[in-house]
């Protein structure tokens, strides 16, 4: 078979441009590869189900911007296609004096971002909308929400096919040639041609992107998020979404309460390293992918500059008291009798060899292929603008 465009992983990213394509180019053959059999099984099922505003990111970058014009999107989407969403707001809250500092900043640059309506609260009016927090001071953003976004994928991979594009399930990329006018993909059982290809290949985008650029400058490092529920009767201890202020140095919000779509209601994420890339549980391990994890100097720089944050981190994972103790600073009534263990997820994020983990997303064009290599949170939020970056990528090509 010969395609106009070939799109490889079938998460939020890579549907949405196939999507966004077949928009601007319905006369394009468009078809999605993907590993597994059935799309989205990964990044863009196991998230925390929150519609990012972009107040945290820094202003310029790629994440901001794509979250910021992404929201709107999704929320024209949701509504143009009956996906459910709500949008609840969240507060940002500083525990002890000494984060107000941060709290500030947070505050500035969604100010800088073009965020409307935050509000910096003293406690007591923080206190009004969630009783049951230790406050300082709070940021409230409106424009928070919550979502599942599995049905967002689902909606886009109905428009996908409706619009004829194909999706190829069970097909496993392997290899990939690019030439003068055309892209040879080899999968786990079949070969197929393409004129251009795009990669959003989510925990193995680093490895799916070396198959065309062998000196790619960085490689994705899983980490693990775990998540617990909050019993029914105690689930009147939020009422939206409680944040704490993010530690500064390290790439995670911080473990935080989110109240889902569909009732319920949970606490999480933590950052644990997993041990393999889609490793979804503590023993789940792949020798191979670990040991290539341990043997790259970025993680091992990494690991010796936050060594102390991921013991704490590791521990957490282990230990449901020390987990509970992390979410008390936020909601102090909290005991571990009203937390059962939930999901997890697993995060793709890119590191380079000087073990800094990228602050942004990363896109990396060749002649006739664009991988998506680095999509960290918020790309569920902003995957229709990052579509519309990549499909746009690819039509100038055609110029
Ligand atoms: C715990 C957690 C919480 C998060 N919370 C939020 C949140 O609240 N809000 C938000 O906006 N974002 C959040 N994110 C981030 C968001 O979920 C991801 O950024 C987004 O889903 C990335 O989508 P993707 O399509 O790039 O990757 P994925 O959804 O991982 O999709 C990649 C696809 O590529 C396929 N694939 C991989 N290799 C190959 C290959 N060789 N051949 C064929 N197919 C292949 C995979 O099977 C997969 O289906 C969170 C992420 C995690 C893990």
């Amino acid at each position: 078979m010969t395609y106009d465009v070939a799109i490889i992983g079938a998460g939020l990213v890579g549907l949405a441009t196939a999507h966004r394509l077949q928009t601007l180019r319905p006369d394009w053959k468009v078809c999605l590869l993907e590993k597994e059999q059935s799309i989205a099984l990964h990044q863009s099922s196991h998230n925390s189900g929150v519609i990012h505003s972009g107040i945290y990111y820094q202003p310029g970058s790629l994440r901001a911007k794509n979250c910021l014009s992404g929201y709107a999107l999704l929320l024209e989407f949701c509504s143009q296609h009956q996906v459910p969403f709500e949008i609840c707001g969240k507060l940002i809250v500083a525990t002890e004096a000494d984060e107000i500092p941060a709290l500030e900043k947070i505050y500035l640059r969604g100010k800088e971002n073009g965020l409307y309506g935050l509000s910096m609260l003293d406690r007591e009016a923080a206190l009004e909308i969630e009783p049951n927090i230790a406050c300082e001071r709070a940021i409230q953003v409106p424009q928070a929400g919550i979502i599942d976004f599995r049905n967002v994928a689902l909606t886009l991979s109905e428009l996908v096919e409706e619009a004829g594009g194909v999706m190829l399930l069970g097909e496993e990329v392997k290899q990939i040639q690019s030439l003068a006018t055309e892209v040879i993909i080899g999968t786990s059982g079949n070969e197929l041609r393409s004129r251009y290809a795009v990669s959003c290949a989510g925990l193995y985008a680093d490895k799916v992107a070396r198959l065309t650029v062998p000196d790619l400058p960085c490689r994705i490092l899983p980490f693990r998020g775990e998540y617990y529920d909050l019993i029914p009767e105690r689930r009147d201890l939020v009422n939206h979404l409680i944040y704490p202020v993010p530690n500064p140095n390290f790439p995670f919000l911080g473990v935080h309460f989110t109240r889902r779509l569909h009732g319920g209601v949970e606490a999480g994420p933590n950052a644990v390293l997993a041990f393999r890339r889609e490793g979804y549980k503590f023993a789940d391990f792949d020798m191979v992918e670990l040991t290539t994890t341990l043997a790259y100097r970025g993680f091992r720089k990494i690991a010796s500059k936050y060594w102390r944050t991921g013991l704490q981190e590791m521990r957490r994972s282990l230990s449901k008291k020390k987990f509970v103790e992390a979410l008390q600073k936020l909601v102090p009534a909290i005991v571990e009798q009203d937390v059962v263990p939930g999901r997890s997820g697993v995060r793709a994020m890119a590191c380079d060899i000087e073990g800094n983990l990228l602050d942004d997303f990363l896109i990396l064009e060749e002649q006739r292929i664009i991988h998506m290599v680095n999509a960290p949170s918020p790309a569920a939020t902003a995957c229709l603008a990052i579509g519309r970056e990549l499909a746009t990528k690819i039509l100038k090509k055609e110029l």
